[in-house]
């Protein structure tokens, strides 16, 4: 009585709960990846945000020539 459905019922728990650890696998595989390029990017000298050094969250650190000339034009606006 009831094994069927019980069958039925845990086997779709089974794949609900294997799909959300497969959706949470490729979340972290994806933020990963893109932690990697970034890193790579960087490492190579490529400007990781497209050039809009404003609001970059490394612009402190970076040494790429377009973030040295929004930190000199910065520091002028700044300087009055
Ligand atoms: S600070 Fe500017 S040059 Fe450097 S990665 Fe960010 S956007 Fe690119």
């Amino acid at each position: 009585m009831g094994g069927l459905s019980g069958n039925i019922h845990s086997r779709r728990e089974f794949f609900v709960g294997a799909l959300r650890y497969a959706a949470l696998g490729l979340l972290c595989a994806g933020a990963a990846l893109l932690a990697v390029k970034r890193r790579w990017l960087k490492r190579q000298g490529i400007c990781v945000n497209n050039g809009l050094c404003r609001g970059c969250r490394i612009l402190e650190q970076c040494r790429l020539p377009l973030a040295l000339e929004a930190k000199r034009s910065s520091s002028r606006t700044d300087n009055g």
